[in-house]
């Protein structure tokens, strides 16, 4: 599994503990093991809500030498490096970065690169691209220069015919060297789940785990009656039920709602509020807007197909809900770069803001977008929480997030590997 693997590397660096034998030294190893030439910074007078759960640190201390934590407590406990450049943070609240566990990044170079900026700017520190882009970033995300988000991927979208088939594609898979493989199911397959059951066994022997694309309850039962543990978007037909639960919790599988994927069909029928909203504008110009301004696009999202989703979204919001009072793990995901109109970043905030409304906490929300999401995917320890071995990746804002959800768009700050990636 990728997880056990990167969690080993970056732990063992940080803490500096001995390395597995079997994992290579990573960069953030090399770094930290080098001793004085990497980067060490002290971020102080900063109230830590480290993502576990426990209550928020005040005047608490985060260490990151090369690019992952090395210590975090309060002032009293953690005694600040000698060579390290102190950061004050003056009082504010530092919280894990957040992770997209279903975004995409199309195309690879440059245009990857900038969508990764782009992602980081908005405190996105992490994405999991679930389908058709050929980028890797894998070098650069095992490095403590890295200065975007850090981005996970699964290879073009298969939709194998046969068990036959299903063991080809995961091969191919294996071969581009991708962390995920992404599929489709829809409600009728599960009567025949011998192609998918051969996918997942073949992806996971691989070291790949298996996401699947749904929009029906029967499909998701399917899916993870099969095997997958990533469920990449809401159930939008029928209210989840008590197999359902049982399903996912038996299979420790997770639930990606994507409500802004709904949103983003219909919002557009009007000129949309957050147009003028600063935050959206901080990378969005004017002119790029004028494409959903149309009569054409405008009378598309009022059309048959819009409606549809418009109309699942409400029971989308109810089976999230109750999925996760039931315990069932959520991790936030959008559905952004695929398609246009969903904006990469700032969607990333609406779709807490629309999880808020969904009926979880401040608190839910925040972990279903770091720590819970982390574990969705494979990285615990490794993002999404601010302890020692994992990357010096969060995001500093104005005011509680624990209030309130949109105190997440008050950013003063995101840091990856402990490196900023946003205007002071
Ligand atoms: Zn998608």
């Amino acid at each position: 599994m990728i997880a056990s693997l990167r969690t080993s590397t970056v732990a063992a660096s940080a803490a500096g503990c001995i390395a597995l034998a079997a994992a290579p030294p990573s960069y953030a190893q090399q770094a930290a093991g080098a001793g004085g030439g990497a980067a060490v910074r002290a971020f102080t007078n900063a109230r830590v809500i480290d993502g576990t759960g426990r209550a928020a640190i005040p005047d608490g201390v985060v260490v990151a030498r090369g690019g992952a934590i090395v210590s975090v407590g309060s002032r009293q406990e953690v005694q600040i490096p000698v060579d390290a450049e102190v950061i004050d943070l003056g009082g504010r609240w530092l919280v894990p970065g957040l992770i997209n566990a279903h975004g995409h990044v199309p195309g690879d170079g440059e245009r990857a690169r900038d969508q990764l900026e782009l992602y980081a700017h908005y405190g996105v520190t992490t994405v999991v691209s679930l389908g058709d882009q050929g980028a890797d970033f894998r070098e650069s995300r095992e490095s403590p220069a890295l200065r975007h988000a850090r981005l996970y991927v699964a290879g073009p979208v298969v939709t194998p015919g046969s068990p036959e088939e299903a063991r080809a594609a995961a091969a191919r898979a294996a071969e581009m060297n991708v962390d995920w493989v992404k599929t489709r199911l829809s409600g009728g397959a599960r009567g025949n789940s011998e192609t998918f059951r051969s996918l997942v066994r073949a992806a996971g022997e691989r070291g790949m785990p298996v996401a699947v694309h749904i929009e029906e309850l029967e499909a998701a039962k399917a899916a993870v009656e099969g095997g997958a543990v990533l469920v990449a978007h809401s159930v939008r037909d029928l209210p989840v039920d008590a197999e359902l639960i049982q399903l996912m919790r038996a299979g420790n599988a997770c639930l990606v709602p994507t409500f802004t994927r709904e949103l983003s069909t219909f919002v557009y029928a009007q000129r949309p509020g957050f147009f003028d909203d600063p935050f959206f504008l901080e990378r969005a110009a004017p002119p790029d807007l004028e494409a959903f301004l149309t009569p054409q696009l405008q009378e598309q999202a009022r059309g048959a197909g819009a409606e549809r989703w418009r109309a699942a979204l409400p029971l989308a919001m109810e089976n999230t809900r109750r999925l996760h009072e039931a315990g069932i793990r959520i991790a936030m995901g959008t559905d952004t770069g695929a398609p246009t109109g969903r904006f990469q970043g700032y969607f990333e905030h609406l779709e807490l803001e629309m999880m808020a409304e969904a009926g979880l906490t401040p608190e839910a929300v925040l972990h279903a977008a770091t720590r819970d999401a982390a574990a969705c995917v494979g990285l615990e320890g490794v993002v999404g929480t601010i302890v020692p071995g994992a990357w010096a990746d969060f995001l500093v804002v104005d005011a509680d997030p624990l209030e309130n959800v949109l105190n997440l768009r008050r950013i003063h700050s995101v840091w990856v590997a402990g490196n900023p990636v946003r205007d002071r």
